[in-house]
């Protein structure tokens, strides 16, 4: 896992680089599949529930499960994609929410509440602390902020499938659900809406907008828990 965890996160790094104005999703998508191919691995998401593109990509008041297209991205404009892989039978799963060029500071400040949040959720995986810890250490850090969390999708175990139980919100009281323990690997990914929580399916039956057609954003790492608190497997150097 800490394999699939480093590819996903190089995927996601090499496609940050080539998001400046001008870029589409289409050709991120065509990027990350590239890379997949020449690391004869597979693609998580593709063909996942009939999902039929390499990478999520949900720009601005798209929150997750975006379909990749043409339509140049603008300046200001945030993108999160959300992107997964399956190494020797085991899955990473990462997503980012990235500015496209210059964003002007309120929408910053939205993704790094978002990113602040998971990290967080994350601290608060620790052995013997219980699975509903994260989801209120998220839910805390976001609803501070004043902005607010999307309830109708959550982090997941992973492992050999890409979605393993236990679920988790990024919503609730402490101290509820499994206890955490250590060799445990959990998707841990909070999306934060600007506005309301709610969330409206677009007609392609994937797309998930908000429903006052204000930012989203998307931040997500696979985290092992170990006997020393937990470890980001989702990153370059794991
Ligand atoms: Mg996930």
């Amino acid at each position: 896992m800490r394999r699939a965890g480093r590819m996903v996160a190089e995927v996601l790094m090499l496609l940050r680089d080539r998001i400046i104005p001008g870029v589409t999703s289409l050709e991120l998508d065509r990027l990350a599949e590239k890379q997949c191919r020449k690391w004869n691995v597979k693609p998580a998401f593709k063909g996942y529930g009939g999902f039929p593109f390499t990478i999520c990509a949900s720009p601005n008041e798209q929150i997750v499960h975006g379909f990749p297209n043409t339509n140049p991205l603008d300046e200001g404009d945030i993108l999160s994609i959300d992107f997964g892989l399956i190494s020797d039978g085991f899955y990473g799963d990462h997503a980012i929410t990235f500015p496209v060029g210059r964003v002007d500071s309120d929408t910053q400040r939205l993704l790094d509440v978002t990113h602040q949040s998971l990290q967080k959720g994350i601290d608060a995986a620790q052995p013997d602390s219980f699975l509903s810890d994260i989801s209120h250490a998220v839910q805390s850090c976001v609803e501070t902020a004043g902005f607010s969390v999307v309830r109708e999708f959550v982090g997941h175990g992973i492992g050999r499938q890409l979605h393993e139980d236990p679920q988790i919100p990024n919503y609730g009281s402490p101290g509820t659900g499994p206890r955490l323990r250590p060799g445990m690997t959990l998707a841990i990914e909070p999306m934060v809406n600007v506005g309301k929580a709610g969330v409206t399916i677009l007609d392609d039956g994937w797309t998930a907008v908000t429903v006052d057609g204000k930012l989203s954003a998307h931040f997500e790492h696979t985290i092992a828990i170990t006997e020393n608190g937990p470890e980001v497997l989702s990153r370059i150097d794991s």
